[in-house]
């Protein structure tokens, strides 16, 4: 069977997305959902929630020590709107979620991506992508470890959108 966190690498590698509060309250979730799906990136996990301290410290556990961690846990826990957690599925969509989410200061941000199209400043970029296989095993891990909340599905598209012929 393949761990929730895919097998990175393959056409199951998976990654960690979500879309921040900020992004929650400026309705930007469908289409933020709508560019990984017109892509041909599989949805495997979905969830709507206002996240404990304890999971955004985690969650940021390596910026513990910066200036802004406060700040940025309290614009992630503070429920004035919930985060959008996703798991997404396919070739190289660690890497590629992180060009479309575009670099993280908006001021940074090529057009087209997220960031880029959406945003203005470096606290309120609106989403999140894992960074690398490590961190989305450990994102996937700790936004969905439950029991089923990854659904591993067979897309019946996957023949005309991953193939290496
Ligand atoms: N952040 C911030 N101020 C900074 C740097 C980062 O508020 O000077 C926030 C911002 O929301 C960013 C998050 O901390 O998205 C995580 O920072 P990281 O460097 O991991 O960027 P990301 O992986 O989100 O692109
Ligand atoms: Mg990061």
């Amino acid at each position: 069977a393949v761990p929730i966190y895919g097998v990175p690498g393959t056409a199951k590698e998976r990654t960690f997305i979500a879309v921040k509060p900020d992004g929650v309250q400026r309705g930007l979730v469908s289409d933020i959902i709508s560019r990984f799906e017109r892509r041909g990136y599989k949805l495997v996990g979905l969830k709507l929630l206002v996240p404990s301290v304890g999971l955004a410290k985690e969650h940021y556990a390596d910026l513990s020590s910066k200036p802004f961690f406060a700040g940025l846990v309290d614009y992630m826990t503070n429920g004035k709107a919930p985060v959008v957690g996703m798991v997404w599925e396919g070739p190289a969509v660690i890497k590629q979620g992180r060009v479309m989410l575009g670099a993280t200061d908006p001021k940074a941000a090529g057009p087209g991506t997220i960031r880029g199209d959406y945003c203005l400043t470096i606290g309120r970029n609106i989403c999140h992508g894992s960074d690398s296989a490590e961190s989305a095993q450990k994102e996937i891990e700790l936004w969905f470890g439950g029991r089923g909340e990854v659904v591993d599905w067979a897309s019946n598209n996957e023949e005309w959108v991953v193939s290496n012929n």
